[in-house]
């Protein structure tokens, strides 16, 4: 089944992002002081920052004394205004600039690769797209093989090479196949492990180097993934990331499992980068472009 709305996806995928502030907000009856307590630790809990938390309290407060709020409705929904503005700072309009390439960063295991095909399925149905794949994670056979898995199954052109191959030379040969082959859009799966380590920060800036030199500069999208249900941790990975690389967006993955849903925002403060996509589940249409006032519905439970 496909969902139009990542509200209803989420509500699919029976998230329990933000369950304990959800679980408050139908529990409490007066807005006393224990209510702010109790409302700080639930958003800690959900993985908002300590400083961010702080900073949106300090605002709803202000904001809910000025406008004489004192329903315990009209404030959630204050929150939500508060929280929909926060995720919204930075906020690109996906259609407005379709990108020629898209390279996927990211550590092992955050559902890079997935997204990879996600994302190629995702712009030949919204934007009639003709994708070609990729295949820049040399480093494991295992990655080319689950992405040539997802290109035969979706019916798309992948560009592989063997095994310690050099990522540069695979994606220098995309942008060439895509070219001659007629195709708009080259998505790229790098290598994602220990981000900690510098020789792959110069791997994914030589590639960088190759697609500005060999496309527009302006057509290249470069989207961060990042597990949710790891948490803080996620966002280290991001500010790692994003030294080396001029990450443009993020793409939320697992957010159907035990993931607490406030690193979003946590995200989009520290990084100054928008929340591009959500990824809800293993299935290609498991895949969405980012709302924030869905997602904040779905957080607060509205
Ligand atoms: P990569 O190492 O970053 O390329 O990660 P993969 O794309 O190989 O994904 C790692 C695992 O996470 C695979 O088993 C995927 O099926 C799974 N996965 C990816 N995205 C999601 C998601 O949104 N939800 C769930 N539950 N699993 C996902």
């Amino acid at each position: 089944m496909i969902f139009s709305s990542l509200e209803k996806a989420l509500k699919k995928a029976k998230t329990n992002i933000f369950s304990r502030l959800n679980q408050f907000f139908t529990s409490k009856d007066a807005i006393d002081i224990s209510f702010w307590d109790t409302l700080e630790e639930c958003l800690i809990e959900s993985d908002v920052s300590y400083q961010l938390v702080q900073d949106l309290l300090i605002e709803l407060k202000t904001s809910s004394k000025e406008n004489n709020i004192n329903s315990y409705d009209s404030l959630k929904n204050e929150l939500k205004r508060i929280l929909i503005e926060e995720l919204d700072k930075y906020k690109k309009d996906l259609s407005s600039n379709i990108p020629q390439i898209i390279m996927l960063l990211g550590i092992n295991g955050v559902g890079k690769t997935t997204a990879a095909a996600k994302l190629a399925h995702y712009y030949h149905n919204r934007y009639g797209s003709n994708p070609l794949l990729c295949a820049a994670d040399t480093f494991r056979a295992a990655a080319n093989d689950q992405l040539s898995i997802w290109a035969e199954r979706l019916n798309i052109d992948i560009v592989k090479h063997q095994e310690g191959a050099d990522p540069s030379a695979v994606l220098y040969d995309s942008i060439k196949a895509a070219s001659a082959r007629k195709k708009d859009l080259v998505i790229v799966d790098t290598a994602g492990r220990l981000h900690t380590k510098k020789n792959l920060m110069a791997e994914l800036e030589k590639m960088m180097r190759i697609a500005k030199r060999e496309s527009n500069p302006e057509t290249i999208e470069v989207l961060l993934v990042l597990d949710a249900t790891v948490g803080q941790n996620g966002l280290s990975q991001a500010k790692a990331f994003s030294q080396h690389l001029p990450v443009n967006g993020i793409i939320i993955t697992k957010l159907d499992g035990t993931a607490k849903g406030g690193i979003a925002l946590s995200i989009v403060r520290e990084l100054r980068i928008p929340i591009s996509f959500v990824s809800t589940g293993e299935s290609v249409d498991d895949f969405l472009p980012f709302s924030s006032s869905e997602y904040c519905n779905v957080l607060l439970d509205i």
